[in-house]
């Protein structure tokens, strides 16, 4: 919204009054100027490995590919940076499919608890040097979700957990409460990294933001993560947010409808 102030002044000198005008800038402005700052971020993203790699070959062109000790680093570099773009296009691929509906969900009727558990074994497989505590539910929670999307999402949730991190001893916590009242479960994944700065915190969901750019480039992360996480955990109709303390750590919250379920109603397949 956009106010205009007018002052009403009488001959005398007197203020009379003011007027305020709201102007409505209308969703489809709002919704151009989105679409114009993508675009500009998606070629910013892609001039930048581009411009890079193309030093590289040039200067392989140039002889660098004769000599053997600087040539498999620079080819490796220009791979990297081809792996990065294909990370990008993919995810702006799936970003648009998002957001043309064309994304369906393979919805599962899936014990939560177990889910998560499987989750974070494989993490603790990779990952041996992280403390992972987990204070999951006793009971089954049942949610319907698609099991790939939702991985993804919390994939994305924990590696960044591991990701801005420079601690010595690093720890990530995962609570899992059901509020049958509501139908609904949370799970908060917790980490004792680098956090995020003040005012800063809702922004990590937008498409492309990030708080070290360069940083976040150079480990080879795209900025769309947890846009992808929040329209595949809005199209599961749940919610995902963030709390952070910078320099001790992050909170990523996630919850979603639930299904009350009777026993012996649920197959285990
Ligand atoms: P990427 O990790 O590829 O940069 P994401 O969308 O996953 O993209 O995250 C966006 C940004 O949010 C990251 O660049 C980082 O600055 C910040 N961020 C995300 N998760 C955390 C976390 N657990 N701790 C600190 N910062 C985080």
């Amino acid at each position: 919204v956009r106010i205009n102030f007018t002052t009403i002044i009488q001959e005398t000198g007197y203020i009379n009054g003011y007027i305020a005008v709201l102007h409505d800038i209308t969703e489809q402005q709002l919704t151009e100027n989105e679409r114009r700052e993508f675009v500009a971020n998606v070629s910013h993203e892609l001039r930048t490995p581009l411009t890079s790699m193309r030093s590289y070959i040039e200067a392989l062109e140039e002889g660098a590919c004769k000599d053997s000790n600087i040539a498999p680093n620079f080819l490796s570099v220009t791979r990297n940076e081809t792996d990065r773009m294909i990370r990008l296009v993919n995810d702006l691929l799936q970003l648009s499919n998002m957001d043309r509906k064309d994304e369906v969900l393979n919805r599962e009727i899936i014990d939560f608890n177990l889910f998560i558990s499987q989750i974070i074994e494989r993490f603790e497989m990779s990952y041996k040097e992280v403390d992972f505590v987990k204070d999951l539910a006793n009971d089954s929670i049942f949610v319907e979700i698609d099991p790939d999307k939702m991985t993804q999402v919390f994939d994305n949730i924990i590696s960044n957990a591991i990701k801005y991190s420079q601690k010595e001893q690093k720890r990530v916590e995962f609570h899992v409460k059901q509020n049958v009242f509501f139908n609904r479960m949370t799970i908060s994944i917790k980490d004792n990294g680098l956090g995020i700065p003040k005012g800063k915190v809702d922004k990590i969901f937008d498409r492309f933001y990030r708080v070290d750019k360069a940083r976040t480039r150079q480990m080879g992360g795209t900025g769309l993560g947890l846009a992808i996480s929040k329209d595949i955990v809005e199209a599961h109709d749940g919610k995902i947010w963030a709390t952070s303390c910078e320099g001790h750590g992050t909170t990523i919250y996630v919850t979603l409808p639930c299904e009350l379920l009777e026993a012996g109603e649920w197959d285990a397949n």
